[in-house]
């Protein structure tokens, strides 16, 4: 729980968390062909050591994933860097966009700069509530959490010029392609636990219409559906 009031040096971290780790992430990133200046600019900005449990925060600027606890993970810097990325590619503006798969909140500090409001949703009811409060505490006041089954969705904010899911379905859940806008991008990793799971990229083309492209291999903790849409 964040049940103190965090300060400027908390922030900016000391030694394993500082602004030099950060920097050394960043270049990482780079060597990993992460090119979007301003992703690299606000991920040497989040402070990811905040993001996890302080007795693993020496490890924080690891471009690996990292527990949080109730089996879930911190997703990898680089993946949130390239998901974060293809996001931004679309040639809309992002003004609501969805993630599904809050966790520790991390994704979502790095793409709340980048978006006007940003809706979030966790199944996990401790994830949620530690999660909204860090994110309140570090003053993210366009992300909206919530908990519930994002499996669905976020029908009565849909559309959404962007969707993003940082847990891996075997398929791509019925419910999300109808709450694209036109134009817009799903982001989502698909497949079996312990098998190939691949990033996919679904564009909505027009009411009808969508074009899905692959766009790298990955690995994910699955996303758990309370009722299978
Ligand atoms: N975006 C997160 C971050 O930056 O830390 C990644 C967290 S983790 C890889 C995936 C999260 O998705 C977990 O917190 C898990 O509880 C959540 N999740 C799994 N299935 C879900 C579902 N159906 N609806 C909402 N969240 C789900």
């Amino acid at each position: 729980m964040v049940r103190r009031k965090l300060t400027t040096s908390d922030i900016q971290g000391i030694g394993m968390t500082s602004q030099r780790t950060r920097n050394r992430l960043i270049e990482r990133l780079r060597v990993k062909n992460i090119a979007h200046e301003d992703v690299l600019r606000i991920m040497s900005k989040v402070p990811r050591h905040l993001f996890m449990d302080e007795a693993l925060a020496s490890r924080s600027y690891e471009d690996t994933a990292l527990p949080i606890g109730h089996g879930q993970t911190i997703s990898q810097p680089y993946i949130v860097a390239r998901m974060t990325e293809l996001l931004l590619a679309s040639e809309y503006p992002l003004e609501r966009v969805l993630e599904v798969g809050t966790g520790s909140g991390y994704q979502a500090a790095v793409l709340a700069p980048f978006v006007k409001k940003l809706y979030t949703v966790e199944r996990i009811e401790t994830l949620y509530l530690h999660t909204r409060e860090l994110l309140y505490a570090l003053d993210y006041r366009n992300i909206h959490c919530r908990l519930s089954d994002g499996s669905w969705g976020l029908e009565p904010e849909a559309p959404f010029d962007g969707i993003i899911v940082t847990a891996a379905p075997e398929s791509i859940p019925q419910a999300l392609p109808g709450q694209l806008a036109i134009g817009a991008r799903l982001i989502i990793p698909t497949g079996a636990q312990n098998q190939q799971q691949e990033l996919r990229m679904m564009t909505r083309l027009s009411e009808t219409e969508y074009k899905t492209e692959i766009i790298e291999s990955v690995q994910f903790v699955p996303l758990v559906s309370d009722t299978n849409p």
